[in-house]
């Protein structure tokens, strides 16, 4: 026979046995891996899993007693300890591993900012700055520090400084940051407020509005340091030029607007807006003011107690229900025959719609009774829709 006709048989099934063996080999390697393994680090991950974090932090502790230069298992039980906010363990496990001489620098570092983050955590901002200013010229975990120091300067308050680092990490990580620096403006514009120094404000919401020309905030607060000033007409105007916004944010105008218009005595000319401005929008929150004005101000009420009914068929919120209720009575003048009656409905149904009526964080889920320009829970700026939702609908 040929020799290459001999090496063209042989050879494929030998290729074939050696990879077959090597893939086992690799198998047993794996096998025998995981069965050096703690039976507790399985247990810890299914804890995690399940979010048991306390059933997780114990299995962990206790894998790490038994291996103690498991330094990567090290860092994973501080990040779990400073989640339950049991800090002072946290700090512990991550200063042992960053002084530790036996860690290599990338996992140093690494420790060095899970420590900075303790001290976030804790609201130890001096240490945490200190920490995380070392790190923010790092390749590896330089934006990571920068996005802490965002979060520090925003928790403790500092909000010039929030911004200078908001902007670095914006360029860093090629992120379009305006929207949430427009709010830290805000946050300065509202701190001069409280001092009454009306001209420090407005430069404060020019900034934010130059940051973001459609920063609603902004432009609620600028109608809010008008009317301090009674500089009532510049203040209506600037609630009303909302809709260019967005058609939703005059629900957050309109307990401004209405003492504006108590003051200008302007009622009926924004009763007449609103109810084109529900024409142009269907918004059905927004038929709980119009109901309030109906009868004063409309010859026709009936008109908004029917919009009201086909609107619950959509939105059935209690205080819209509350709303169409008054207005029944109201036009039938049985609100005043039947005054006990009524008020004990009202009132219940104004307790129903302070539970029922919520705003949900679209990040975290958090749920808020009013609306928040900042999640509580999450810190993520304009989570909140503008129009609450009814618990437990799909609206
Ligand atoms: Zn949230």
């Amino acid at each position: 026979m040929d020799i290459n006709i001999t090496i063209c048989l042989v050879l494929p099934p030998l290729f074939f046995a050696l990879g077959w063996m090597s893939a086992r080999l690799d198998i047993r390697y794996l096998m025998q891996e995981a069965a050096q393994l703690p039976r507790h680090y399985f247990d810890s991950l299914k804890a995690i899993l399940a979010h048991r974090v306390d059933e997780a932090i114990f299995f962990l502790a206790d894998v790490l007693k038994r291996q103690p230069d498991a330094q990567e298992l090290q860092l994973a039980l501080g990040e779990l300890y400073r989640r339950q906010g049991r800090f002072q363990q946290a700090v512990f496990l991550h200063e042992q591993l960053q002084q530790s001489p036996r860690v290599s620098e990338s996992l140093r570092k690494e420790a060095y900012l899970a420590l900075a983050r303790d001290y976030l955590s804790a609201g130890l901002w001096d240490r945490a700055e200190q920490a995380l200013v070392v790190l923010v010229d790092d390749a590896q975990h330089g934006l990571e520090a920068e996005r802490s120091l965002v979060e520090l300067f925003e928790n403790s308050g500092q909000w010039q400084r929030a911004i200078e680092h908001r902007r670095h990490w914006a360029t860093r990580a090629m992120s379009a940051e305006g929207r949430v620096i427009a709010h830290y403006y805000c946050e300065q514009a509202v701190q001069a407020m409280s001092h009454r120094h009306w001209i420090e404000s407005t430069q404060f919401l020019q900034s934010a509005l130059t940051e973001n020309t459609q920063c609603i905030r902004a432009q609620l607060l600028w109608a809010s340091v008008l009317l301090e000033q009674d500089l009532l007409l510049e203040a209506r105007k600037r609630c009303l030029e909302l809709e260019t916004y967005q058609p939703e944010a005059i629900l957050l105008a309109l307990p401004l607007l209405k003492r504006i218009d108590e003051a200008l005595g302007t009622q009926e000319q924004s009763y007449l807006y609103l109810k084109n401005y529900y024409e142009r929008h269907s918004i059905p929150a927004l038929l709980v003011t119009l109901s309030e004005w109906a009868c004063k101000y409309d010859a026709y009420p009936q008109g908004i107690l029917k919009w009201i009914f086909e609107a619950l068929a959509e939105y059935p919120s209690p205080s819209l229900l509350k709303a169409f209720v008054q207005l029944k009575l109201s036009l039938t003048n049985r609100l005043t025959e039947n005054r006990d009656d009524a008020t004990l409905v009202m009132h219940v149904l104004h307790n129903y719609s302070r539970r029922y009526e919520i705003y949900r964080c679209k990040t975290c889920g958090f749920v808020a009774h009013r609306h928040h320009w900042q999640c509580p829970a999450c810190r993520v700026w304009e989570p909140f829709p503008m129009i609450p939702a009814i618990l437990g609908t799909t609206h």
